[in-house]
């Protein structure tokens, strides 16, 4: 089943998709081994759709988490966990 990237809006195969959701204290985190529950965000590992799905602000409407929030260094945080991804 095809997912869609919450950064630039593209289709592909979850495969070639990363998923994020909210970890135990409340933050975006990557779900690398798929082990979060509740809702989650599929993005394409990169910097472009990940400034791109939060500038959107679309972390926070796919988690249906309104508060959510990702600031500077949540950022840099995220970036640093798709790069060490498989
Ligand atoms: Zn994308």
């Amino acid at each position: 089943m095809e997912r869609t990237c919450v950064g630039c809006g593209g289709k592909g195969d979850p495969a070639g998709l990363v998923r994020l959701a909210a970890d135990a204290h409340g933050r975006l985190a990557v779900d690398a081994g798929r082990r979060l529950g509740g809702r989650g965000a599929w993005l394409h590992p990169g910097a472009a759709c990940l400034a791109r799905a939060q500038k959107r602000r679309a972390f926070g409407r796919a988690l249906r988490m309104e508060g959510l929030a990702v600031d500077g260094a949540g950022l840099e945080r995220l970036l640093t966990e798709l790069g060490r991804r498989d």
